[in-house]
């Protein structure tokens, strides 16, 4: 039996990548775990193992189907497939679904650095081995990688408009819903608001064509979402998103590129000469426009979650706000605030456009 599973994993078309992954309590000597899985550029790390790390403990109640935590704050519990991370009678939303794989319950890098930071009380220190890209594009790289690399290579126009077209990915949808928010907000609503008013101002002042990778609120498999990333004329793929954390005090909006695009000083303030990747300088153009209107900014990242995206098509990601805050919630429901938000990113985009045009 035992051999046949193996035969039968050796043949699953979409085999998941194997990573490594060093994890470190702030000020420790790191732990490297090896048995990780890599799925779509994420690293599923086994809970109990993660755990260790950290200096946690906890067990798996096979009457609840929930894998409980001790902590300081009392019983943590997550369970397979849900997004929501239970202490006490609150119930905190996950980036990532904990997932059960090769028989053991995992969750991802979100759910460590996060989650997991604020039940420890302490920082931790994560390192994705595998996120190198010199090093992945020498291992195994997955059928849905290679079609990453493929599609989103930027297609050189030498002339032309300034920006050829634009492809924004609203994230979620359908089931999938992200973040839910105290009020019952979703973040799959905010990002499809914000991608369909921000559409509407690039056609309108920019006459150029506008992919959405989904229109209404439905789900989409990671293909589809590539889909309009590789549309003809495509330069710049943004993707919207939010975020939320235990802390309700955290605000602002977060910028991230590929892991090997961010060049030092991303969070300096006074960003003063622009240089770095493509993706790059429009991060730090759409950061400066936001600033310029009032819109907190976090700083500009690297995510391993964009290594997926591999090639040079400029590709950020947008966390656009705290849905955990109150005051930001309020804000990110407003259609004004959503207006103006959708005003800067035109205002960095079009910034963006005429510098790399001048280049
Ligand atoms: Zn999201």
């Amino acid at each position: 039996m035992r051999f046949l599973i193996f035969l039968f994993c050796m043949f699953l078309p979409l085999y998941p990548a194997f990573a490594a992954v060093d994890i470190a309590l702030q000020g420790k000597d790191p732990v490297r775990l090896e048995n990780v899985y890599q799925q779509d550029g994420i690293p599923y790390i086994a809970i109990e193992d993660a755990l260790d790390a950290v200096g946690l403990t906890g067990y798996w109640n096979s009457i609840t189907h929930s894998f409980r935590i001790n902590t300081k704050r009392g019983l943590a519990e997550i369970s397979p497939a849900s997004g929501f991370l239970k202490i006490g009678g609150e119930y905190y939303p996950l980036k990532d679904k904990p997932r059960f794989i090769d028989g053991r319950l995992r969750v991802t890098d979100s759910f460590i650095l996060n989650q997991l930071a604020q039940l420890s009380g302490r920082s931790i220190y994560f390192r994705n081995l595998d996120s190198n890209t010199d090093k992945v594009s020498a291992k195994k790289v997955s059928g849905l990688e290679k079609l990453f690399a493929f599609l989103l290579n930027k297609k050189t126009s030498e002339n032309g408009p300034m920006i050829g077209a634009v492809a924004i990915d609203p994230g979620h949808g359908g089931l999938d819903t992200g973040i839910i928010a105290s009020s019952g907000y979703k973040e799959k609503q905010l990002n499809l608001d914000i991608a369909e008013k921000l559409a509407k101002q690039l056609k309108m002042k920019l006459g150029i064509p506008i992919y959405l990778s989904r229109d209404g609120d439905y789900e989409l498999t990671m293909e589809q979402r590539l889909q309009s990333a590789s549309k003809e004329g495509v330069d710049i793929w943004l993707l919207l998103h939010a975020q939320a954390a235990f802390s309700s005090e955290l605000r602002g909006v977060s910028l991230f590129v590929r892991p090997e695009e961010v060049t030092s000083n991303v969070t300096d303030q006074n960003d003063v000469e622009v240089f770095g990747s493509d993706s790059m300088q429009l991060a730090t153009e759409l950061a400066r426009s936001l600033r310029e209107s009032a819109i907190a900014v976090r700083g500009i990242y690297p995510s391993s979650r964009l290594s997926l995206g591999r090639g040079n098509l400029p590709t950020v990601q947008i966390e656009l706000g705290y849905l955990s805050n109150p005051e930001e919630l309020e804000q990110l429901q407003s259609p004004k605030y959503q207006d103006k938000m959708v005003q800067a990113l035109y205002m960095g985009i079009q910034r963006y456009a005429k510098k790399s045009k001048e280049k």
